[in-house]
């Protein structure tokens, strides 16, 4: 089909992705650890000729999950086929990916808490034994046929270990936990991906991106290119750390790290609740937003940084939100109090 595709703001964020993520696990920063446990792995695999075991890797959303699953099996010279549990709700959505494998290849499950028991099921036989039985029809008329598989290597990321069942989390042979990086660690990737941009950037300004990027490489990316196109905008391109300033407070990005939606939910707590305790829901609702997506885009951040803590009685701003937000902290004395989170 010659049909020319237009592409959309998504394309283009996807692009750019592509552009910046590591190639090879060793271009990859940080994460020593788990990159030498990896590393002995895929050798010892390559050598035997065997596939590598299964891998399971969680931790929060952008610390590199999905980039070590695409490294991997360019380590190995081997294809990967990659899906979401989202999309795999009936069995039938596994087999396609499961018959398509080559020997020794990669099936990358992004998200996979997400698979409905039904299909996860199929796994099972799948990772260890390399056989699917698939049951067609229904009643008396229903058979059972036995696949063979070629061996294979699961690779699953999640942010949610918890939410995965025990025997699908047995299965995996290999479980790496990825976590934040450091102001350093971030530093260099925005130094490399600046080069990468074609870009030119001084240490301190790099270092100024890395310290408001949350620990997290693609909040970095993010930064980083909000910055270029301020610098492309307003100066000659070259980023010097009065211009990363200058873009970090035109797209809201504060000195800690924050957003307007943090700051607005620090604001909320501290000036209509005195700094709580305060119930979720009450401060989603002077906010016009909802409580899940206070709980699962905006608390996360504010917890780890010790700006905010939940008690058994609510949410309560912290002293370090306070001094940031230059606000002070009264005491919550409405009725919202006795709600609980
Ligand atoms: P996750 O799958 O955990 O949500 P990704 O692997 O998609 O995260 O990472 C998001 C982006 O962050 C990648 O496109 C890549 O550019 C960058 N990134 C992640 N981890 C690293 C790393 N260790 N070194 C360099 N860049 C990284």
């Amino acid at each position: 089909m010659n049909r020319e595709k237009i592409l959309g703001p998504s394309d283009m964020a996807d692009d750019d992705d592509r552009t910046l993520r590591p190639q090879r696990m060793a271009d990859m920063v940080g994460q020593r650890e788990v990159f030498e446990r990896l590393s002995i792995a895929v050798d010892a695999a390559g050598k035997r000729e065997e596939p590598l075991g299964h891998i399971l890797f969680d931790g929060p959303p952008g610390l590199g999950k999905t980039t070590f699953a695409i490294c991997i099996p360019r380590e190995l010279g081997v294809p990967v086929e990659m899906s979401s549990g989202a999309a795999l709700k009936a069995p039938k959505d596994l087999i396609p990916y499961l018959t398509n494998l080559q020997t020794n290849s990669v099936l990358f499950i992004d998200e996979i808490h997400r698979i409905p028991a039904a299909v996860e099921e199929y796994l099972y036989t799948a990772m260890e034994d390399f056989r699917i039985d698939l049951v067609l029809g229904e009643g008396i008329n229903a058979r059972t046929i036995n696949m063979t598989l070629q061996p294979f290597t699961l690779i699953g990321a999640t942010t949610r270990a918890g939410m995965l069942s025990a025997p699908l989390r047995d299965r995996f042979q290999l479980r790496e936990h990825l976590d934040f990086y450091s102001d350093d660690e971030l530093s260099e990737i925005v130094l490399r991906n600046a080069s990468k941009l074609q870009v030119s950037i001084d240490d301190d300004a790099a270092m100024e991106i890395a310290r408001r990027s949350r620990s997290t490489p693609r909040i970095a990316n993010n930064r980083l290119k909000c910055v270029r196109d301020y610098a492309t905008s307003k100066s000659d391109g070259h980023i010097s750390l009065e211009i990363a300033n200058k873009a970090l407070a035109m797209w809201d990005i504060d000195t800690l790290g924050l957003d307007k939606q943090d700051r607005r939910y620090l604001e909320t707590l501290l000036r209509v609740f005195g700094g709580g305790p305060a119930g979720i829901e009450s401060i989603a609702h002077t906010m016009n937003t909802s409580a899940d997506t206070l709980t699962d885009e905006v608390e996360p951040f504010l917890l780890r940084s010790e700006l905010l803590i939940r008690t058994p009685r609510g949410r309560s701003a912290t002293l370090q939100a306070s001094t940031h937000m230059d606000i002070p902290i009264t005491g919550n004395t409405g009725d919202n109090q006795k709600e609980l989170f």
